[in-house]
């Protein structure tokens, strides 16, 4: 169990960031237009099973734009079988099943012409444990548009450039990018140079399953800074199973269940401030407030 789960939720409770304004005054046709704009993702009814076990049970959410979206719950919940539907990395699970639909911008990614190679360059992930390539720096930010028949040196230097530097990794690895491979990087460096590969392939989406979980405290802060600035220009989803790092960097909340053979039923979505202080559902109160993990 963490090691905040014994707090109590308005210790929990950060800064709330309520993006989504509640409007009484009903909506013109150009304002719903903005806002089906604004939806980057969503999911109808979406089920996943092994077999015939069910990991993910029904669930129906959107996540906006230019936004971060944490999924929170105890383990074997389904979250991380959740995030990988996004894009559709449970094609590769032998024996999973997908029901219901993922659109991206509207579109669903579960249609059998979608093309998965673009869709998870769209829909980029990042891992628990850092995976970087036993490749030079420079070659493992370089490694996505190459394959993608990028040839020209000078703008692959840009791109990784541009990578490394929203990555927040540039200043440190500079002056070593060719000689130094990435396995010589600390963890924290090594899970930024993972993001910055994830960037230089242009994605929409980031999905990130528990980033930060082995690193230190120092390099957990660093990467929880890198998200709210990536923010601003990616929409991300964030699988933790910290809950103050689910409240410090994630606008909106899903918490899941494990309970009362619910396992992998969403229990509310919402606003992350009021989802770590007034959540509407009992189960949610309980496992913020540490009394079930
Ligand atoms: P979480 O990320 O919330 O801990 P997971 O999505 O990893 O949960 O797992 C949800 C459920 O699905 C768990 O019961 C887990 O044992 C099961 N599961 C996960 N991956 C597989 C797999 N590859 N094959 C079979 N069952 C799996
Ligand atoms: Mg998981």
């Amino acid at each position: 169990m963490s090691t905040g789960e014994e707090m109590p939720a308005t210790a929990i409770y950060t800064e709330p960031v309520l993006r989504r304004v509640e409007v009484a005054a009903p909506r013109t046709a150009e304002a719903a237009v903005a806002e089906a704009d604004a939806i980057k993702i969503s999911t109808e009814h979406v089920s996943i099973m092994y077999g015939e076990k069910v990991a993910v049970r029904d669930v129906s959410l959107t996540v906006e734009a230019r936004s971060i979206l944490a999924l929170i719950g105890p383990s074997g919940s389904g979250k991380s079988t959740f995030l990988r539907c996004f894009n559709r990395m449970n094609d590769l699970i032998p024996g999973a099943s997908v029901q219901g639909e993922v659109c991206l911008e509207g579109e669903n990614v579960m249609d059998p012409d979608v093309s998965v190679v673009e869709l998870r360059r769209r829909v980029g992930m990042v891992f628990q444990r850092p995976n970087p390539f036993p490749m030079s720096i420079y070659e493992n930010v370089a490694y996505g548009p190459r394959r993608r028949g990028q040839k020209d040196r000078r703008k692959l230097d840009e791109l990784v450039e541009t990578s490394l530097k929203r990555a927040a990794l540039w200043d440190e690895v500079k002056d070593d990018l060719r000689r130094k491979s990435g396995l010589a990087l600390s963890g924290g460096q090594q899970q930024r140079l993972c993001i910055a590969r994830v960037l230089a392939t242009d994605p929409e989406v980031i999905l990130m399953d528990e980033p930060a979980s082995a690193l230190d405290p120092v390099s957990t802060l660093r990467i929880e800074e890198l998200m709210r600035e990536l923010r601003e220009a990616y929409t991300i989803v964030i699988v933790t199973h910290n809950m103050q790092q689910a409240a410090r960097v994630s606008d909106v909340t899903a918490f899941f269940t494990m309970a009362e053979d619910r396992a992998g039923y969403l229990v509310e979505v919402g606003p992350t401030g009021r989802i770590f202080t007034r959540p509407n559902e009992r189960l949610t109160e309980d496992y913020i407030s540490g009394r079930f993990g």
